[in-house]
């Protein structure tokens, strides 16, 4: 009886060493004329579907545009709508197609009304942006209208139906993909960011610098996540994600064009980085603009922000006061069990030529007025001392 036992587990280990590795079998109904590109797409993610083979596609034009070889020289950022599938699958296929992944942590996705790929190539600097054209929403739009929609990983007669679609955009001519910006390393562009010495930010290209509160500095020591100068970091941090920041995000994206941007500073990260509604996050914009006509744009664009956003006119609060003309827009918001006053507090004032704008963004858990006022006193218009004229954006880390 004991040698009998013995035997069974003995078989049974020699089975266990001898059962194989393997890949997971996909969905998929293999056609001999699928490209082999097309099958470690289908391997990876699992179904041949449109936004997969959509974001492979954007992601091979994508890594020729930067001249990258993938892998280990690109870095990704998609926008859009990609909170979950089937869009998102078109993460799976950038991933695929530039090797630009999560666990590298070189790919980066942020949510967007509109799709856009960022992509560039680490070595040279080269940068492209590719969007989807027309022809191809439409292929994906067109998924919608499926009684199976919103899944993108149906079964049956939907499936056909699916990879079809999926083969039409994989065959696509490359002009009717996407449309590609290439941006050259060396190109010298009049960029707008902010480089930091201490406590001191430096809004380029102006000469002008203001500094940043004790309670950023501590949390950028312990973080790293709440500092946001470079167009690299800048880029990641234009839309916010989750409840307050996604209102904050769309009234100054509303308000003023993201590119002239400077400097995105908070007490924490922002967005999906962000731990609470009691810190205070801070905006600086530099527009060739007239004061008056940013008091225009401020008191038109926002306000109507607002009131679409929460369907509620916002409670304005406008101050004259030299140095800085003041906009307050204070609205109450409620997310499951807490509530608060938000408040997008614009703060403007013109020099020579520009008018720069702080925006706060906080909320009435705690008064923010004594940090703002010293980050306005802080604000120097001119060389600060130690730095010089010709300073180049650093590189990204
Ligand atoms: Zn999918």
């Amino acid at each position: 009886m004991t040698c009998r036992i013995s035997f069974i587990v003995l078989y049974g280990l020699v089975a266990l060493c001898q059962a194989e590795d393997h890949l997971p079998q996909p969905h998929y109904h293999r056609q001999p004329s699928d490209p082999a590109w097309l099958v470690a797409v289908v391997q990876f993610h699992g179904h041949l579907g449109p936004s997969v083979v959509a974001g492979a596609r954007m992601g091979m034009i994508g890594l020729r545009a930067v001249e990258a070889k993938g892998y280990f020289d690109v870095d990704v950022t998609c926008e859009g709508p990609l909170a979950k599938p089937p869009q998102a699958c078109f993460l799976d296929g950038i991933q695929v197609a530039t090797g630009a992944t999560l666990g590298k942590r070189t790919l980066r996705w942020v949510q967007a009304d509109q799709l856009t790929v960022r992509i560039r190539n680490t070595r040279t600097g080269k940068a492209a942006v590719l969007r989807p054209t027309p022809a191809l929403m439409g292929l994906l739009a067109s998924l919608k209208l499926q009684p199976m929609a919103g899944t993108d990983h149906a079964t049956g007669q939907n499936e056909e139906e699916l990879e079809a679609i999926a083969r039409k955009i994989a065959t696509m001519p490359e002009p009717e993909v996407a449309s590609v910006v290439t941006q050259e390393a060396n190109t010298p562009t009049r960029e707008f960011f902010s480089t930091r010495q201490g406590s001191k930010i430096t809004l380029h290209p102006t000469p002008a610098s203001f500094d940043v509160p004790e309670t950023m500095l501590d949390w950028f020591a312990q973080f790293k996540n709440n500092l946001h100068l470079s167009r690299d970091e800048l880029a990641k941090v234009k839309d916010g994600a989750g409840e307050w920041d996604t209102e904050y995000g769309l009234v100054c994206n509303a308000t003023f064009p993201f590119d002239r941007c400077c400097a995105h500073v908070g007490e924490e990260g922002w967005g999906r980085d962000a731990v609470s509604f009691a810190d205070l996050q801070v905006r600086v914009y530099v527009l060739d603009k007239k004061l008056d006509d940013v008091g225009r744009e401020i008191a038109g664009k926002a306000a109507a922000k607002v009131k679409d956003v929460t369907k509620a006119s916002a409670k304005v609060t406008t101050d004259n006061a030299d140095p800085w003309k003041r906009w307050d827009f204070a609205y109450d918001r409620w997310y499951e069990d807490y509530g608060a006053t938000a408040h997008v507090d614009f703060r403007a004032k013109q020099f020579d030529n520009p008018t720069l704008v702080f925006v706060f963004m906080y909320t009435n858990y705690q008064t923010q007025e004594a940090k703002i006022q010293a980050m306005l006193k802080s604000f120097v218009w001119g060389e600060p001392p130690g730095t010089t004229a010709t300073q180049r954006q650093p590189e990204k880390k």
